[in-house]
């Protein structure tokens, strides 16, 4: 399976990292061994000083496809769940001047934990709030509704170039609010009010 990711998908966070928005979807791909599931602990790596998290939205991709219309992208996924793209702010900010690709900041060991996954019946993912607490504080509140690109519009965007396959995972932006996480610090993540996530870093 792979996880494919969007960069620069909601306009309060690209300001508050002084991006410039993006005229196409920004696409990364983490590899299958930066997953975390089932409230495993966040392992802090040594090589970063400065990792942010990054709460997303995910859809599990149920069926192979490729250029997928947007009009039938939602019969490609049945289920949600919310993960975090854990990043290497301070290697990503060196790659970025150089013009380098992000793996070294994005693609870690453990920088995709994920929740479980549910169905997508009974939510709108066109409106959906979701939220990440560090320590009990609300630290990232979204909203599915200010994605540049909704996630339709992503399947469509990234099976032109990768056949999607099932079980692989878009995380699909984050918001404001990122920051750094510290050994200790609790994450937990929220869905509505569906508690889906809640591991501790290490
Ligand atoms: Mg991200």
């Amino acid at each position: 399976m792979k996880i494919i990711c969007i960069g620069r998908n909601y306009v309060d966070h690209i300001e508050e990292l002084g991006n410039e928005r993006p005229e196409s979807p920004v696409i990364f791909m983490k590899p299958d061994t930066a997953l975390l599931k089932d409230n495993e602990p966040f392992y802090h790596p040594d090589h970063s000083e400065d990792v942010h998290h990054e709460v997303e939205v995910l859809v599990k991709i149920k069926k192979e496809g490729k250029s997928i219309d947007p009009a039938f992208a939602s019969n490609y996924y049945d289920e949600i769940g919310l993960g975090i793209d854990f990043t290497a702010r301070d290697t990503q900010s060196r790659l970025k001047t150089k013009g380098l690709p992000w793996e070294l900041a994005k693609a870690f060991n453990g920088s995709a934990p994920i929740s479980k996954f549910i169905d997508k019946k009974g939510f709108d993912l066109k409106n959906l709030n979701f939220r990440l607490e560090k320590n009990g504080e609300a630290v990232q509140q979204g909203n599915t509704s200010l994605m540049l690109w909704p996630i339709d519009e992503i399947i469509a965007f990234v099976s032109r170039y990768f056949t999607l396959k099932t079980g692989d995972i878009i995380f699909s932006g984050t918001p404001k609010g990122v920051s750094r996480v510290s050994i200790g610090d609790q994450l937990k993540g929220y869905i509505e009010d569906q508690l889906m996530f809640d591991f501790e870093v290490k």
